[in-house]
């Protein structure tokens, strides 16, 4: 069972939900999820949200979701270490908002602590449970 540690305003029981969502369709289960107040990229191109395993304790991960009322496009128009290379592509994506940047953020994290260290089949994974997340609201 994977604790859940909201340090943002939105609601525990919809965090969990979101977190259980993305774990529920990886390969593994993580220990904690950590999701902490929304904080903006340095470069308005990089995603307004991220994701990153504790080094320290491997199935523990931090997320900060995509700040209330934005939405982000990840084209091919990004920094060049968000395009990928030609053979092996970043995928594009689409935020509505902060729920789907956490699905998303969670679905990554959990394909690096299941051993996957190439960025590009980490983001494909994570886009994939994204979409089923975006296909399941959608009514
Ligand atoms: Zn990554």
């Amino acid at each position: 069972m994977t604790r859940v540690h909201n340090e943002t305003r939105y609601p525990e029981h919809e965090v969990a939900e979101l977190v259980r969502f993305a774990i529920d369709r990886s390969r593994v289960d993580l220990a904690e999820v950590k999701v902490l107040p929304e904080a903006l990229p340095d470069e308005p191109t990089k995603p307004p949200g991220r994701g990153w395993v504790d080094p320290l304790a491997n199935g523990t991960c931090r997320i900060t979701v995509m700040p209330k009322s934005h939405s982000y496009l990840r084209d091919y128009n990004g920094p060049e270490f968000l395009r990928g290379s030609a053979a092996n592509p970043f995928p594009v994506y689409a935020w509505q908002d902060w729920r789907e940047s956490l699905v998303h953020l969670v679905a990554h994290e959990c394909e690096h602590v299941a051993g996957e260290r190439d960025e590009s089949r980490c983001e494909r994974a994570a886009v994939a449970t994204l979409e089923a997340y975006q296909a399941e609201r959608t009514p």
